[in-house]
């Protein structure tokens, strides 16, 4: 009888905070549901992270950034007897591939994708570090690396995976089939916008509520939202496509009657933003009470996030071993 391997998930997080409600849609709802038929490899990026992020202090902070996300991940449904976590500068080999990966794509091509763009802004044209330019070219590294099939991501990442998908065909076309092409795997809500209503919810931004927020965080925040600007009394209609406590009822709040008939009230100016807030408050953390179950439980276990950590590094590491000696055999550079 022959069994054949599980196909293999690659996502992660780059070591820069706590999980938020915007990773949970964008990635790990997914991650959660596909962790049963997929081997699940969770990377921390820590080399992605340093193309924003690269002081002394920036490095000390992501150990502890890093344990919480592993905790987070934990606590909102990951299994750890079926995730592999790992660290991707543990890993040097990626770095080979990565060079490797270099010649595979074009300047023009990576000066398209549009998160660089935006990141460029931020630090200045001037100011872009040439690792910047590189970022799709080390994830398509780190999704090529373990041979990924699958790659839950959220909007912003999407344009990410198509390079990998192309440098893949690439390396395929000219050394001979060796990388299956991954497969984005997007989510329902593929970019969820900040409590701020102006950008997409961001650990960098201030903008987050996060999977290990208190209940009464959840209120604060959710009483600070940004709604309607035009609606300034509670007997103004409103308008709700659009309304980021709207958007955070579609996407959290399971009663179905209960969003109906607030925004339907909402629209004619027959409900006030306490209420709409009260009820959101009351749904995010119905949502997270189970994530803070699992939390208490996970915390509680001393050594497993770090033994997680330092398995999964040793196992994935043996893989990408593996899959390099491959990429040098196919390319004839074992020749001398
Ligand atoms: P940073 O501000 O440091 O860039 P971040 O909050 O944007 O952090 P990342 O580590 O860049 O988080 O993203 C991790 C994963 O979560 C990626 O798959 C990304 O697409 C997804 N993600 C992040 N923010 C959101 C969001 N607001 N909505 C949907 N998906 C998101
Ligand atoms: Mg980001």
């Amino acid at each position: 009888m022959t069994t054949t391997a599980p196909p293999r998930m690659l996502t992660g997080d780059r070591p820069t905070g706590r999980l938020h409600l915007g990773h949970y849609v964008g990635s790990i709802a997914n991650r959660r549901a596909l962790q049963h038929s997929y081997q699940s490899y969770f990377i921390i990026a820590d080399l992605h992270m340093l193309t924003t992020k690269n002081t002394r202090e920036d490095i000390a902070r992501s150990a502890g950034n890093a344990r919480d996300m592993v905790l987070d991940s934990l606590a909102a449904g990951l299994e750890p007897d079926l995730a592999v976590f790992y660290l991707q500068s543990a890993i040097p080999e990626v770095m080979e591939l990565n060079t490797l990966f270099q010649n595979l794509v074009t300047v023009p091509r990576l000066e398209r994708v549009p998160s660089l763009k935006e990141m460029a802004r931020d630090a200045g044209k001037e100011e872009m570090p040439y690792g910047l330019l590189g970022y799709p070219v080390l994830q398509a590294a780190d999704i090529l690396c373990v041979k990924a099939h699958a790659v839950p991501v959220g909007k912003d990442n999407a344009a990410h995976v198509e390079i990998a998908r192309e440098i893949a065909r690439r390396f395929n076309h000219l050394y001979g089939e060796t990388f299956p092409v991954p497969e984005l795997i997007s989510a329902e809500v593929p970019s969820l916008v900040g409590t701020d209503g102006q950008a997409k919810m961001s650990k960098s931004i201030g903008n987050a509520i996060y999977l290990s927020d208190s209940p009464d965080e959840v209120r604060r925040k959710v009483r600070g939202m940004y709604t309607d600007p035009k609606r300034v009394r509670a007997d103004v209609p409103g308008t709700v496509a659009g309304n980021p406590v709207f958007v955070y009822h579609d996407a959290f709040n399971p009663d179905t009657a209960e969003v109906d008939d607030l925004k339907e009230r909402y629209r004619t100016g027959r409900v006030g933003d306490v209420e709409v807030k009260t009820k959101l408050a009351d749904a995010i953390n119905a949502f997270l009470d189970p994530m803070r179950e699992r939390r208490a439980r996970f915390e509680g276990e001393p050594g497993l996030v770090e033994r997680l950590v330092v398995e999964g590094t040793e196992r994935t590491r043996e893989v990408v071993r593996q899959t390099v000696g491959e990429v040098r055999a196919a390319m004839g550079l074992d020749a001398v």
